[in-house]
């Protein structure tokens, strides 16, 4: 059985070194490897003949019971030994641990009840002992814990680099796995990349999914013992991870080597694989399962921005079955850029009037007459490409902007039909997008209403759409938010009908004027027998529940004929009109 276990052995001058040393309860070390007598500066010969082989005589005298103490009973605590032993390199720290297993036999130290803050105060004041309440006082063991020469004791050895001591930051080290902080992590990668400027690196970021659920179930310690197990095998593949650091709770950064990004993945899934496997065991009755992503680094990344890249690249695989690794791809990268110029630009955007309503002609479909209008936004930038909101409105519901975007739009259409009420010429009602950013807003319903009635115009001329998935998503603001705007004479729709999966459902629960079957019913062009079924059902259905249907994204005439057929009410479509810019929008009204 191997019982030592070096851990993350970067760079010797600029990581840290953990031991896991195999001790008896009066510190004779049992087995080591060499790195023990390097990190103490002294010859395996002189630790066994001056030191008689034990750490102990690394503790300060008055601290040498409560090390013994310490051990025995698996308290973590902390012994900084005296200084005329270190190498001039390092200082050493003795954490003991209480030690837990990993597979093949091997250990590693779960020193979970070793507060950071406990660690930095030892190292602070220079204080040689410390209980779990970081106060500075002599452990006491029961009674009946009497103390045998040959119980043995994992116990974790740590050995720091000599900086500034002011840098306090440096000797962070994470309690559960042992690994290096962020910080840490840092360093140690900036001089991995500077030292070997050739190889080919990469970072991966790998997450546990679902690990709240053992921390839940099992209980932290058992969480802990995983994690702990997790850094120990990965950090065992000291050819390929070069550098690891535990990020927060169940998400771990590392720095791999390798030329090819695939090869890499195929790796990180197979250990993946390898640890899923092992997490189920007599304690764990659960299959962990991980997921990853890979992103290069190189001199022009900085790791900040590879850590990122890697986590996109994660995400991007989540749900994905086949594989438990993403690797980050151009597209990824273009993206970013993308959202990045929309963030910088939008503001500006909005104010150097770079946003245009356009409308789309709403259909009677039984008299073919123009019943309405849907307002839809377009970003026209000022060399005069269109982009469409698909590209934008995303990215504007995850920063907030489309709040703003929404008023501007529903301001646009009010000045717009005031204009045309004050010049006598004829309107149609017109229907604006209700983002479900809106719905957390408690004076959404307000806002609209004070700006319908600053330009006096009668409610039902405007009309509302909410998608099916924020009605599903939200279903208690919705039920209330249409309420209160159908109670002021305001119709509503639902957008996108029939997209999701608890469609029918929604007809259940929500009284609404208007829906809007989805156009996904009519992408085919050619309608099929099923399609044709589902459509009159529903055309059939809301009827009877008094709601009108409008179906979108009509393309062709014989899906116009259809409609017309089974008697549904409004279409909108390409096939009539696409969505236009308010002047040519107004020679079709006039
Ligand atoms: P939506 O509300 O479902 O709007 C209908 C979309 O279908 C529009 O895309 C329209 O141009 C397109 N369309 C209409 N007829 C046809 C057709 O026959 N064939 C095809 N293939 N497409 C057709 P658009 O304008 O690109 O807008 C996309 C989505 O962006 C909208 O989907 C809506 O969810 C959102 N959006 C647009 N303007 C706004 C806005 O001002 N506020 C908010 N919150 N969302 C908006
Ligand atoms: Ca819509
Ligand atoms: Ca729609």
């Amino acid at each position: 059985m191997i019982r030592t276990n070096r851990q993350n052995v970067q760079d010797r001058e600029t990581s840290y070194v953990n031991l896991i040393l195999s001790v008896t309860n009066t510190g004779t070390v049992i087995e080591t490897d060499e790195e023990l007598y390097e990190l103490l500066g002294i010859s395996k010969k002189i630790f066994i003949n001056k030191f008689q082989n034990n750490l102990v005589n690394f503790v300060r005298n008055d601290q040498q019971k409560a090390f013994y103490e310490a051990i025995k009973c698996h308290k973590h605590s902390v012994f900084i030994i005296e200084p005329i032993y270190h190498n001039d390199k390092s200082e050493l720290v003795l954490l003991i641990g209480s030690p837990c297993k990993l597979h093949d036999g091997e250990m590693a130290i779960n020193a979970t009840l070793l507060e950071q803050s406990e660690l930095d105060n030892n190292i602070n004041s220079n204080s040689y002992y410390t209980n779990t309440e970081g106060k500075v006082e002599q452990t006491t063991c029961k009674e009946n814990d009497t103390i045998k020469d040959k119980d043995l004791h994992n116990i974790i050895v740590s050995c720091y680099e000599t900086i500034d001591k002011n840098d306090r930051e440096y000797y962070h080290c994470d309690r559960i796995t042992g690994l290096p902080n962020e910080t840490g992590f840092y360093e140690i990668v900036e001089k991995i990349l500077k030292r070997n400027s050739e190889e080919a690196y990469a970072i991966v970021y790998t997450d546990i999914n679902c690990f709240g659920y053992v921390n839940e179930t099992y209980g932290y310690l058992e969480g802990n013992r995983l994690l702990a197990q997790y850094a120990g095998m990965m950090t065992q593949e000291k050819d390929f991870i070069k550098a690891a650091t535990r990020l927060l709770a169940d998400n771990f950064v590392f720095l791999v080597v390798g030329d090819s990004l695939d090869e890499v993945a195929d790796r990180i899934c197979s250990m993946n694989k390898e640890f899923s496997n092992q997490s189920c065991d007599e304690r764990i009755a659960v299959k962990l399962i991980l997921s990853s992503g890979i992103a290069r680094i190189d001199s022009k990344t900085t790791i900040r921005c590879a850590i990122d890249n890697a986590n996109i690249a994660r995400k991007s695989i989540k749900a994905n079955p086949h594989t438990s690794c993403g690797i980050f791809t151009k597209q990824m990268q273009e993206k970013i850029l993308w959202e990045t110029h929309v963030n910088h630009n939008m503001e500006y955007a909005l104010k150097n009037n770079e946003f245009q309503v356009y409308y789309q002609p709403k259909i009677q479909l039984k008299t073919g007459k123009m019943v309405g209008a849907e307002a839809l936004v377009r970003w026209i930038t000022s060399t005069g490409e269109i982009i469409p909101p698909m590209r934008f409105i995303p990215i504007f519901e995850k920063n907030g902007f489309i709040e703003k975007l929404d008023f501007f739009v529903y301001e646009e259409v009010c000045r717009f039909l005031r204009d045309r009420l004050d010049h006598n010429l004829s309107i149609v009602p017109v229907s604006v997008n209700v983002s479900g950013a809106h719905l957390s807003n408690p004076y959404f319903v307000q806002h609209v209403i004070t700006l319908v009635e600053q330009y006096k115009l009668p409610f039902n001329l405007i009309e509302l759409e909410l998608t099916e998935s924020v009605c599903i998503e939200n279903s208690s603001v919705a039920l209330e938010i249409i309420k209160q705007f159908r109670e002021k004479g305001f119709v509503i729709s639902i957008d996108d009908f029939g997209s999701g999966y608890s469609s029918l459902n929604l007809l259940k629960d929500m009284t609404t004027d208007i829906i809007k079957l989805d156009s996904q019913f009519f992408r085919s062009g050619k309608m099929h027998q099923e399609e044709k079924i589902i459509i009159s059902s529903i055309v059939h259905m809301a009827k009877q529940l008094n709601m009108k249907v409008l179906s979108e994204g009509v393309e062709t005439s014989d899906q116009s004929e259809f409609l017309k057929e089974i008697s549904c009410d409004m279409a909108q479509g390409y096939f009539f009109a696409k969505p236009m810019p308010i002047s040519k929008f107004e020679e079709l009204l006039n």
